[in-house]
């Protein structure tokens, strides 16, 4: 697919933010202001989401039942505590393609990969191996390290990393290869669903089925996917997936992260697992037997009963993702991002590329801008013209247009920002 070539001037960004269904999203929630009083271009939704402003009334709705009931809120709270994380459960499921048995809110994100590694990696003598990518998030580096040397093995032999290209992306040709160069000896393949630092998004349907045919289980972290692109979890076959909600969910700072597990495992009381009170079958829960037995499904996988605050926060941008739906909004990020990647391209300099893939379908909506020369210095220009982007060492800025807050005019302020600071340095 090639983009359709825009008029670039003010009038076209102006039009298409006019045009665009969902405008009136950005009203609902707090941008952060410049000192002047604008609001920054927010491009940094992959890192923090911004905040819903109704998140203020679902938090205080907790506590005001948390002044008046105490204890009485797990039953009598508008929103009783005891079953509250069962609000987030329909919105969750269908944010990533999941039954609702499939999935449930809990932990942070690290946490929700070991425990679901603990059932999921079970390595033997013969099949062993990890299957993860080159310069993966480093905590799930340290996670998948940890957990084979946890089963006595060498994680320098027991990890087995996809090697990025020359051109910095995974190509399929080498992921295909490698699944199948450890067909008989990989117990696990835990991939990033969007790799955080270039931005590609792999194809996880595919990948799954060469895996699985492999005999090889397949977790994803969809940390950078979830709320960034569509996802089809079930019919695709995913073993395992966590997330966080604090990227693109807008979740909030440190909020409850998400977990999958595919139906083919909800009947499965024998898998290994660490079990907790909350994820014993709720019919018995309080009758406090003395041995463990799982609820069905993902929530069988809950350890603790969980925050409630943080989840009323969650709920209030879940509402949001809910009304706008992921189709709607993954069409106005390919717009957005296809924007901003031909606005940058029509005055392409020696000193920049673009690290993500030009495939609509093999991105999300974050590029990974790799700067050559000059790079921090151009970081400091755009955050001194109001842009809020991050910078990954050792020369790559990452900007994420996210459609659920940002316009078609912020993106052509932003190229206009990034072509002045080339101009000025020729
Ligand atoms: C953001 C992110 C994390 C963060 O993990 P927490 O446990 O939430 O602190 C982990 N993995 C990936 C791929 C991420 O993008």
């Amino acid at each position: 697919m090639t983009p359709q070539k825009p008029v670039h001037d003010s009038q076209y960004a102006a039009q298409m933010d006019a045009d665009d269904p969902l405008r009136h999203f950005r009203g609902q929630f707090h941008l952060p202001l410049t000192p002047e009083g604008e609001p920054q271009i927010y491009f940094c939704g992959n890192s923090l989401g911004l905040q819903p402003k109704n998140a203020k009334q679902y938090v205080e709705e907790e506590l005001q039942d948390w002044a008046s009931l105490g204890v009485e809120g797990h039953f009598r709270a508008r929103h009783p505590w005891m079953p509250y994380h069962e609000l987030l459960r329909e919105q969750t499921a269908a944010l990533v393609g999941a039954l609702p048995q499939e999935v449930v809110v809990m932990n942070t994100l690290t946490v929700n990969l070991h425990l679901l590694m603990v059932s999921f990696y079970r390595p033997t003598q013969e099949r062993w191996r990890i299957i993860t990518e080159e310069k993966a998030f480093p905590s799930d580096q340290y996670a998948v390290a940890s957990q084979a040397r946890f089963h006595g093995f060498d994680p320098e032999n027991a990890i087995v990393e996809i090697p990025l290209g020359e051109d910095g992306r995974f190509s399929s040709d080498t992921i295909f290869e490698t699944i199948d160069r450890h067909r008989d000896d990989a117990a696990l393949l835990l991939l990033g669903g969007v790799n955080y630092y270039n931005g590609q998004c792999f194809d996880i349907a595919g990948i799954t089925a060469a895996a699985r045919e492999a005999g090889i289980t397949v977790g994803m972290d969809l940390a950078h996917a979830a709320g960034n692109v569509p996802l089809r979890l079930h019919d695709w076959g995913v073993d395992f997936a966590a997330w966080c909600s604090y990227k693109y969910l807008n979740g909030g700072p440190g909020s409850t992260a998400a977990c999958f597990v595919h139906e083919r495992y909800a009947e499965r009381p024998d898998l290994p697992r660490f079990a907790g009170w909350w994820g014993h079958d709720a019919s018995t829960r309080f009758a406090m037997p003395p041995h463990f037995h799982p609820m069905p499904g993902a929530e069988g996988w809950q350890l603790s009963n969980p925050a409630i605050l943080p989840l009323a926060a969650l709920r209030a941008s879940m509402d949001q993702f809910a009304a706008a739906g992921m189709d709607r909004l993954r069409e106005k990020s390919l717009q957005l991002t296809g924007y901003m990647e031909s606005l940058l391209f029509e005055r392409a300099h020696p000193s920049w590329s673009i690290l993500t893939p030009g495939e609509p379908e093999q991105r999300g909506c974050q590029l990974s801008l790799r700067v050559r020369e000059g790079g921090h210095d151009l970081f400091r220009h755009l955050a001194a013209e109001g842009v809020i982007c991050d910078w990954r060492e050792p020369d790559v800025i990452r900007v994420a247009p996210t459609p659920l807050y940002n316009t078609f005019d912020e993106v052509r302020r932003f190229a206009e920002i990034f072509h002045a600071f080339f101009a000025d340095t020729d």
